[in-house]
Protein backbone atom coordinates (compact mmCIF):
# COMPACT_ATOMS: atom_id res chain seq x y z
CA UNK A 1 0.00 0.00 0.00
CA UNK A 2 1.38 3.33 -0.98
CA UNK A 3 1.77 6.44 2.15
CA UNK A 4 1.08 9.86 1.31
CA UNK A 5 4.20 10.88 2.66
CA UNK A 6 5.12 15.27 2.87
CA UNK A 7 8.54 16.31 2.88
CA UNK A 8 10.04 19.47 3.35
CA UNK A 9 13.38 20.44 1.35
CA UNK A 10 15.01 23.10 2.39
CA UNK A 11 18.72 24.65 0.71
CA UNK A 12 21.00 28.02 1.75
CA UNK A 13 24.13 26.52 0.18
CA UNK A 14 25.41 26.41 -3.77
CA UNK A 15 22.52 26.59 -6.56
CA UNK A 16 19.53 26.66 -4.02
CA UNK A 17 17.07 26.17 -7.04
CA UNK A 18 19.12 23.53 -8.81
CA UNK A 19 19.47 21.70 -5.37
CA UNK A 20 15.83 21.54 -5.27
CA UNK A 21 15.34 19.91 -8.36
CA UNK A 22 17.91 17.12 -8.22
CA UNK A 23 16.37 16.31 -4.36
CA UNK A 24 12.93 16.67 -5.81
CA UNK A 25 13.90 14.20 -9.35
CA UNK A 26 16.09 12.00 -6.46
CA UNK A 27 12.46 11.36 -4.04
CA UNK A 28 9.97 10.73 -6.70
CA UNK A 29 12.50 7.82 -7.64
CA UNK A 30 11.51 6.65 -4.51
CA UNK A 31 7.31 6.41 -5.49
CA UNK A 32 6.06 3.87 -7.44
CA UNK A 33 5.82 4.80 -10.65
CA UNK A 34 2.44 6.82 -11.63
CA UNK A 35 1.92 8.08 -8.46
CA UNK A 36 0.44 11.24 -7.37
CA UNK A 37 3.07 14.08 -6.70
CA UNK A 38 2.31 17.67 -5.32
CA UNK A 39 4.79 20.22 -5.20
CA UNK A 40 3.91 23.74 -2.82
CA UNK A 41 5.32 27.12 -4.50
CA UNK A 42 9.11 27.98 -3.50
CA UNK A 43 9.73 30.55 -1.09
CA UNK A 44 12.89 32.44 0.40
CA UNK A 45 12.90 32.59 4.06
CA UNK A 46 15.50 34.09 6.28
CA UNK A 47 17.44 31.25 8.47
CA UNK A 48 16.19 30.47 11.93
CA UNK A 49 18.38 29.95 15.00
CA UNK A 50 21.33 29.87 12.41
CA UNK A 51 24.24 32.28 12.68
CA UNK A 52 23.78 35.99 11.75
CA UNK A 53 25.40 35.77 8.43
CA UNK A 54 23.50 32.18 6.93
CA UNK A 55 22.21 33.01 3.47
CA UNK A 56 18.65 32.62 3.09
CA UNK A 57 17.05 29.76 2.65
CA UNK A 58 14.59 28.41 -0.33
CA UNK A 59 11.88 26.85 1.04
CA UNK A 60 9.31 24.44 -0.13
CA UNK A 61 6.99 21.00 0.53
CA UNK A 62 6.59 18.35 -1.98
CA UNK A 63 4.06 15.03 -1.05
CA UNK A 64 4.87 11.43 -2.98
CA UNK A 65 3.64 8.38 -2.56
CA UNK A 66 5.68 5.88 -0.74
CA UNK A 67 5.48 1.86 -0.23
CA UNK A 68 7.62 0.98 3.08
CA UNK A 69 7.71 2.22 6.75
CA UNK A 70 8.80 5.87 7.55
CA UNK A 71 12.21 4.30 8.66
CA UNK A 72 12.41 3.05 5.18
CA UNK A 73 11.95 6.70 3.92
CA UNK A 74 14.44 8.11 6.49
CA UNK A 75 17.27 6.03 5.21
CA UNK A 76 15.98 7.04 1.57
CA UNK A 77 16.26 10.72 2.24
CA UNK A 78 19.39 10.65 4.41
CA UNK A 79 20.60 8.91 1.16
CA UNK A 80 19.52 11.39 -0.86
CA UNK A 81 20.96 14.44 0.75
CA UNK A 82 24.15 12.55 1.07
CA UNK A 83 24.41 11.91 -2.49
CA UNK A 84 24.08 15.81 -2.96
CA UNK A 85 26.98 16.27 -0.87
CA UNK A 86 25.82 16.93 2.58
CA UNK A 87 28.46 16.54 5.16
CA UNK A 88 28.01 13.46 7.71
CA UNK A 89 29.27 15.67 10.33
CA UNK A 90 28.61 19.37 10.71
CA UNK A 91 27.89 22.30 13.27
CA UNK A 92 23.95 22.33 14.10
CA UNK A 93 21.95 24.61 12.21
CA UNK A 94 24.88 25.13 9.76
CA UNK A 95 24.30 25.83 6.00
CA UNK A 96 22.92 22.63 4.10
CA UNK A 97 23.09 22.00 0.70
CA UNK A 98 19.68 20.02 1.09
CA UNK A 99 17.62 19.49 3.52
CA UNK A 100 14.84 17.03 3.53
CA UNK A 101 12.52 16.76 6.63
CA UNK A 102 9.72 13.88 6.77
CA UNK A 103 6.70 16.32 8.03
CA UNK A 104 3.91 13.24 8.20
CA UNK A 105 4.10 10.14 6.97
CA UNK A 106 0.29 8.74 6.06
CA UNK A 107 -1.68 9.02 9.18
CA UNK A 108 1.48 6.88 11.75
CA UNK A 109 3.25 8.76 14.29
CA UNK A 110 6.41 7.94 15.41
CA UNK A 111 8.41 8.96 18.94
CA UNK A 112 11.93 7.14 17.56
CA UNK A 113 15.64 8.01 19.07
CA UNK A 114 16.03 9.14 15.42
CA UNK A 115 12.85 9.31 13.94
CA UNK A 116 9.71 11.57 14.94
CA UNK A 117 6.69 11.87 13.04
CA UNK A 118 4.76 14.14 12.29
CA UNK A 119 7.76 16.50 12.65
CA UNK A 120 7.06 18.25 15.84
CA UNK A 121 8.47 21.75 14.49
CA UNK A 122 5.74 22.21 11.07
CA UNK A 123 3.15 24.02 13.50
CA UNK A 124 5.86 26.75 14.52
CA UNK A 125 7.74 27.38 11.21
CA UNK A 126 6.54 29.87 8.68
CA UNK A 127 8.36 28.24 6.11
CA UNK A 128 6.89 25.03 6.46
CA UNK A 129 3.37 26.01 7.21
CA UNK A 130 3.16 27.96 4.03
CA UNK A 131 4.03 25.48 2.07
CA UNK A 132 2.20 22.98 3.63
CA UNK A 133 -0.97 25.40 3.42
CA UNK A 134 -0.08 25.65 -0.25
CA UNK A 135 -0.64 22.04 -1.02
CA UNK A 136 -2.80 20.51 1.71
CA UNK A 137 -4.74 23.52 3.47
CA UNK A 138 -7.39 21.55 4.96
CA UNK A 139 -5.32 18.31 6.38
CA UNK A 140 -5.36 17.47 9.95
CA UNK A 141 -1.92 16.18 10.82
CA UNK A 142 -2.17 12.30 12.83
CA UNK A 143 -2.62 13.20 16.69
CA UNK A 144 -4.18 17.07 16.08
CA UNK A 145 -7.03 18.41 16.10
CA UNK A 146 -7.05 21.61 13.30
CA UNK A 147 -5.98 22.00 10.21
CA UNK A 148 -3.01 23.06 8.57
CA UNK A 149 -4.84 26.26 7.43
CA UNK A 150 -5.92 27.23 11.09
CA UNK A 151 -2.39 26.71 12.63
CA UNK A 152 -1.20 29.23 9.77
CA UNK A 153 -3.57 32.07 10.71
CA UNK A 154 -2.67 31.42 14.08
CA UNK A 155 1.46 31.65 14.15
CA UNK A 156 2.71 34.26 15.67
CA UNK A 157 2.97 37.40 12.97
CA UNK A 158 6.64 38.27 14.57
CA UNK A 159 8.24 35.82 12.52
CA UNK A 160 9.30 36.98 9.00
CA UNK A 161 7.17 36.83 5.86
CA UNK A 162 8.34 34.87 3.14
CA UNK A 163 9.32 36.14 -0.22
CA UNK A 164 7.59 33.84 -2.83
CA UNK A 165 10.71 32.92 -5.39
CA UNK A 166 8.02 31.14 -8.00
CA UNK A 167 5.15 29.02 -7.94
CA UNK A 168 6.57 26.67 -10.13
CA UNK A 169 9.83 25.30 -10.48
P1 LIG B 1 17.39 19.67 11.21
O1 LIG B 1 16.57 19.20 10.06
O2 LIG B 1 16.70 19.55 12.54
O3 LIG B 1 17.96 21.03 11.02
P2 LIG B 1 19.11 17.48 10.53
O4 LIG B 1 18.52 17.52 9.16
O5 LIG B 1 20.60 17.42 10.63
O6 LIG B 1 18.66 18.74 11.36
O7 LIG B 1 18.44 16.27 11.28
C1 LIG B 1 18.98 15.74 12.42
C2 LIG B 1 18.34 14.38 12.73
O8 LIG B 1 16.94 14.52 12.90
C3 LIG B 1 18.45 13.32 11.67
O9 LIG B 1 19.64 12.61 11.78
C4 LIG B 1 17.22 12.43 11.91
O10 LIG B 1 17.58 11.19 12.50
C5 LIG B 1 16.41 13.23 12.92
N1 LIG B 1 14.99 13.29 12.65
C6 LIG B 1 14.03 13.11 13.59
N2 LIG B 1 12.81 13.24 13.08
C7 LIG B 1 12.97 13.53 11.75
C8 LIG B 1 12.06 13.78 10.70
N3 LIG B 1 10.72 13.76 10.88
N4 LIG B 1 12.56 14.03 9.46
C9 LIG B 1 13.91 14.06 9.27
N5 LIG B 1 14.83 13.82 10.24
C10 LIG B 1 14.37 13.56 11.47
MG1 LIG C 1 16.61 17.76 8.58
Amino acid sequence: MAHPVGLGLGSNVGDRLANLRKARELLRGLSPDGTVFYQAPLYQSEPVDCAPDAPDFFNTVIEIEFVGDPYDLLRGTQGIEYHLGRETVREPNSPRIIDIDILYFDQKIVNGDILTVPHPQITHRRFVLQPLYDIRPHFVLPGDIVPIEEHLKRLDSAEPDLALVQSDW
